[in-house]
C-alpha cells in the first residue's frame, strides 16, 4: 500500500468500513497544498482491495493536476466504494459514506463519478456539507462543453493562426451530454461537422439538428479534418490509430485519449497539436467545484475562461522548450502543485 502511495505521492489514504450497511470505502488524497481535495467517488466492483487502492490513488493524482491547471484553490482526491456482491440498501450504503466523509473535516470533497449519481450525493449530503454534484446542482456536462469549445478556438488560434471556427472542419467522435452539446456550439459558430457515435439515434439527431455529416464509428479517426475532438472513449491515440490520423489538431472531452504518454510526443512529432485532456475538459470540474463554493453562474461562466488561457500558455511554452504539450502540462501542474 504504501509503495502504491508513494508511486503517484498520494498524501493520505483512508479506510472506512461499516459491517451495517456494507460499506467498505477507500479515500485517496492526493495532495492539498493549494485547497481540500476534490475528486469523485466511484462505486464500482474491484477484483480485491489493492486494485480499488490503486484506482483511488491513481486518479486522486489526476484530480492534484486537473484542479491546479483550471486554476482552482484545490487539491486532488477521490474515493472508491467496493460495490459488494449483494447490496442490501443503496441509500443507507451512501448516507454512511457520508458520516464518513464528514469525519475527514473538508480535507476531502466528494462529487459524482463512475457508478454514482446526483441522487447518491443527495443521500452523502444528509451527513456532509463535504459534497458537490447533488441534484440540486444540476448537470456538469453543458459547463464541460463550454470549456471544450474555448480549448478548440484557442487550439486553432495557436495551430491554424485564427480562433475562428466559421468554415473549419470538425470531427467529434462520441455525441453523448458532452460531445452533442459541443455539436451544436460548433455548429453555431459556422463549423463544418464530421460525427460518430455508436448510437444511432444521437447521429441521427446531430444530422438533422447541426446538418453533420455521420461517419461509422471508427472511419471518423482516419476523415481528413482541422480538427480531431473525441469525446467518447479514453485511448482513441494509440499505435494502431495515430499513424492514420489526417488532422492538425486534437481537441476533445475524452479522459486519458492518449494510450501512453509517448502518444503525446509522437503527436507533436507528427504536427499534431495535442490539447491535454484533463485541461481542456475542466469545465466540469470548475462547475460542481465553484458551485460548492457558492458562486454565482457568472462566476462560473467567467473561470472557464481559463481553459483557454492556460492552453495558450502550454502552447507557447510547448514551442519554446520543444516538447509536447501534454508533457509541459505535467511539469506545470507539478510546479503548481508542489512547488518545485
Ligand atoms: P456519455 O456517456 O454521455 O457519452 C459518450 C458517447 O460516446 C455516447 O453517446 C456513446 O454512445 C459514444 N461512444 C462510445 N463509444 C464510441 C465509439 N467507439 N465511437 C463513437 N462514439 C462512441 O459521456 P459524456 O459525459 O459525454 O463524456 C464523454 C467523455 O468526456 C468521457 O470520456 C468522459 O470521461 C469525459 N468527460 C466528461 C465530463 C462531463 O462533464 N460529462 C467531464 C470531463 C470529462
Amino acid at each position: 500500500m504504501f509503495a502504491t502511495m508513494e508511486a503517484v505521492r498520494v498524501e493520505e489514504l483512508h479506510l472506512a468500513s461499516d459491517p451495517q450497511t456494507g460499506l467498505q470505502a477507500i479515500v485517496a488524497i492526493h495532495n492539498t497544498h493549494l485547497g481540500p481535495a476534490l475528486g469523485g467517488c466511484r462505486y464500482l466492483a474491484y477484483p480485491d482491495v489493492d486494485s480499488a487502492v490503486r484506482d483511488a490513488a491513481r486518479l486522486a493524482r489526476g484530480m492534484s493536476y486537473k484542479a491546479a491547471l483550471a486554476g482552482l484553490a484545490l487539491g486532488g482526491g477521490k474515493a472508491v466504494i467496493i460495490r459488494p456482491p449483494q447490496p442490501s440498501s443503496r441509500e443507507a450504503l451512501f448516507e454512511a459514506f457520508g458520516r464518513f466523509v464528514d469525519k475527514l473535516g473538508g480535507r476531502y470533497i466528494t462529487a459524482v463519478d463512475s457508478g454514482t449519481s446526483g441522487v447518491d450525493m443527495d443521500c452523502i449530503a444528509r451527513h456532509t456539507a463535504h459534497v458537490t454534484s447533488t441534484t440540486a446542482g444540476g448537470d456538469p456536462s453543458p459547463h464541460t462543453a463550454l470549456g471544450v469549445l474555448a480549448g478548440i478556438r484557442a487550439t486553432a488560434k495557436a495551430r491554424l493562426g485564427s480562433d475562428k471556427l466559421d468554415g473549419l472542419c470538425i470531427a467529434v467522435q462520441g455525441l453523448g451530454h458532452v460531445g452533442f452539446a459541443l455539436a451544436g456550439h460548433l455548429a453555431e459558430a459556422g463549423a463544418r461537422l464530421i460525427v460518430s457515435d455508436i448510437d444511432e439515434g444521437r447521429l441521427e439527431q446531430a444530422v438533422e439538428h447541426f446538418g453533420a455529416q455521420p461517419v461509422v464509428a471508427d472511419a471518423l479517426l482516419t476523415m481528413p479534418c482541422d480538427i480531431l475532438a473525441p469525446c467518447g472513449l479514453g485511448g482513441v491515440i494509440n499505435p494502431q490509430t495515430i499513424g492514420k490520423l489526417r488532422c492538425a489538431a486534437v481537441a476533445g472531452a475524452a479522459n486519458n485519449q492518449l494510450d501512453s504518454p509517448e502518444m503525446g510526443d509522437e503527436l507533436a512529432a507528427r504536427g499534431i497539436l495535442y490539447a491535454p485532456d484533463y485541461v481542456i475538459n475542466s469545465g466540469g470540474l470548475i462547475f460542481v467545484a465553484l458551485q460548492h463554493q457558492g458562486c454565482s453562474h457568472e462566476e462560473i461562466t467567467a473561470h472557464l475562461a481559463h481553459i483557454d488561457s492556460r492552453l495558450t500558455e502550454i502552447y507557447d511554452e510547448a514551442l519554446v522548450e520543444r516538447r509536447s504539450p501534454a508533457r509541459v502540462a505535467d511539469s506545470l501542474a507539478e510546479r503548481l502543485i508542489y512547488g518545485s
